[in-house]
């Protein structure tokens, strides 16, 4: 006679505390799957689609639009402008903030 009955299979063996977190171990915080974009602004350059709308650097409200609450002008992937106008948008910004009709981006100004 054989004794091949086995009551649990030897290749799995379930631990009741599962994996130990030791030291150095990278916790798993609330950062996990990214599916969502929240923040998915207009894909079309606002410039190009407006013929209207034009880049002047003592015009505030416009650029406002395209800086952050900080200050910092928001890269061409968020905002979404082609590259012409957003060399404009930069240009305009770094002489609104010349004018102080813009703040100079945080970390700079405030000590
Ligand atoms: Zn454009």
């Amino acid at each position: 006679m054989s004794e091949a009955t086995t009551s649990t299979p030897s290749t799995y063996t379930p631990r009741p505390g599962g994996r130990p977190s030791g030291p150095g171990g990278r916790p798993s915080g609330p950062g996990g799957p990214r599916k969502k974009r929240p923040f998915q602004r207009r894909k079309v350059c606002r410039f190009c689609a407006e013929k209207d709308t034009t880049i002047d650097y003592k015009d505030p409200r416009t650029l406002r639009y395209f800086i952050t609450e900080r200050g910092k002008i928001v890269p061409r992937r968020i905002s979404g402008n082609c590259s012409k106008h957003q060399r404009e948008i930069t240009e305009a910004i770094k002489r609104a903030r010349n004018l102080a009709l813009l703040p100079l981006a945080a970390g700079h100004a405030l000590p």
